[in-house]
């Protein structure tokens, strides 16, 4: 796959422009499906629910990425959303790949991507995993302990090190410091390990959590990433790579670049290459999921009325109980069908509890809404800013769908260009 590098779109009205062109392609996708789903009549699973995704949403995170961040170069985290196009977009956008397992790395090497575009960011790896990574010459690997050093030496002496340190990640939506991460008292015993194992450090990486709250994190990350790479040289190591990680949002991305991008500028000299790891700043926007109402049940005593729909938490809205989100139920379709025999009152909002489909009491989508009286079964509802941790951990637990459609639209001439070439 040929990289190319589309200039960075640096007029705000056009991308403000493309993102209302995009919601008004995916507005339509939604409808035109739901429209030709008789729920009546359909095939036992054709009301399942499905994904929007508009695949120009994350071109503009990619340009948005160049303009606010020019110095680092992305390596987008396959887990976050292991989605076909999107890795194909981000291929040939020329982005680099953060996988954390065979699997992934299988996946991106299959669209062609060369091995020296992927970094194995897991600090505690399978060492069956650590020689495929041998044989299929995915060098990039992170560590934070004494024993995977010893693993990589026997398994993969030829790989290029970079060193996780831990870092204070108490503001982030999803904190990884209790489990990842060398200590800063640690890491001068580790460099000297690596350099007596004769193993190729080539730098440091830390993740500061998914959903980082604010730069000062990052910031604090860099300076202590800058002590370790002191630390090297006060060896004889010189390192060359720094790995800032993840934990990038939509909604604050600007601000923690405004930080970041300085903060990083001050600490290295412009020969250290940087990377990153985003995941969900590149998907969470693009991804709307629709589901659909398969019961209703009135609970007079509350006032309030209980919907049950075909996902759940053990599906795409796993998100709920891995991802600490709260998603927000939009009605999609609302057609007053079924419910002739309502009160005259039944136009009204109500409070509502929403249920995923599975017989476990955990399976709820939010316990208090206000929703239309009158949504009712065969009705439709939806979610946006669905793409960030959501498919990619669904189960099949009850039988429910595991895997559901993703119908593709697309707001941006250059992604089509790019998906087709
Ligand atoms: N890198 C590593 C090592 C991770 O564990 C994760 C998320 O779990 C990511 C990158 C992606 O993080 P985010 O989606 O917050 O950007």
């Amino acid at each position: 796959i040929a990289i190319s590098n589309p200039v960075p779109n640096t007029d705000t009205a056009s991308t403000v422009s493309g993102a209302i062109h995009g919601q008004a392609l995916v507005s339509r996708a939604l409808r035109n499906r739901v429209k030709g789903v008789d729920a009546d009549s359909c095939n036992p699973g054709g009301e399942d629910s499905f994904f929007v995704a508009d695949i120009g949403e994350v071109y503009r995170q990619h340009m948005r990425w160049k303009l606010n961040l020019p110095r680092v170069e992305p390596f987008y985290a396959v887990k976050c959303n292991p989605d076909l196009k999107v890795l194909k977009l981000l291929a040939r956008l020329g982005t680099g790949f953060d996988c954390a397992s065979k699997k992934e790395m299988d996946l991106v090497m299959s669209l062609g991507v060369s091995p020296s575009r992927i970094v194995y960011a897991h600090p505690c790896k399978a060492a069956s995993f650590v020689r495929y990574a041998a044989q299929r010459e995915v060098r990039k690997m992170t560590f934070d302990n004494a024993e995977e050093l010893y693993k990589i030496k026997r398994f993969f002496p030829g790989a290029e090190l970079l060193l996780r340190i831990i870092t204070d990640d108490t503001g982030a939506l999803c904190q990884f410091s209790m489990k990842y991460g060398a200590s800063l008292h640690s890491v001068e015993h580790l460099l000297k390990l690596a350099q007596d194992l004769e193993l190729n450090v080539i730098g440091v990486s830390f993740h500061v959590g998914s959903g980082a709250s604010g730069g000062n994190a990052y910031v604090d990350a860099v300076r202590n990433a800058s002590k370790v790479f002191d630390h090297a040289a006060a060896l004889g190591i010189t390192l060359t790579t720094l790995d800032i990680g993840g934990g990038f949002c939509d909604e604050n991305f600007e601000e923690i670049a405004s930080v970041l991008g300085p903060a990083i500028d001050a600490h290295f000299p412009s020969t250290v290459r940087v990377l990153a790891e985003p995941g969900r700043y590149y998907v969470a926007t693009a991804f709307t999921l629709a589901s659909h109402v398969i019961a209703r049940r009135e609970v007079p005593q509350l006032d309030s009325i209980m919907l049950y729909l075909n996902d759940g938490v053990y599906g795409n809205m796993n998100c709920i109980l891995f991802d600490h989100q709260k998603p927000v139920v939009r009605v999609l379709t609302h057609r007053n069908r079924y419910m002739y025999g309502l009160p005259d009152n039944c136009s009204g909002h109500i409070t509502a509890s929403v249920w995923g489909p599975t017989c476990d009491g955990i399976d709820c989508v939010t316990n208090k809404c206000q929703l239309p009286y009158a949504l009712e079964v065969g009705d439709w509802v939806y979610f946006d800013n669905f793409g960030a941790y959501t498919l990619s951990a669904a189960t099949g637990f009850n039988g429910f769908n595991d895997q559901c459609d993703v119908i593709y639209v697309c707001s941006e001439s250059g992604a089509t260009s790019l998906l087709n070439k």
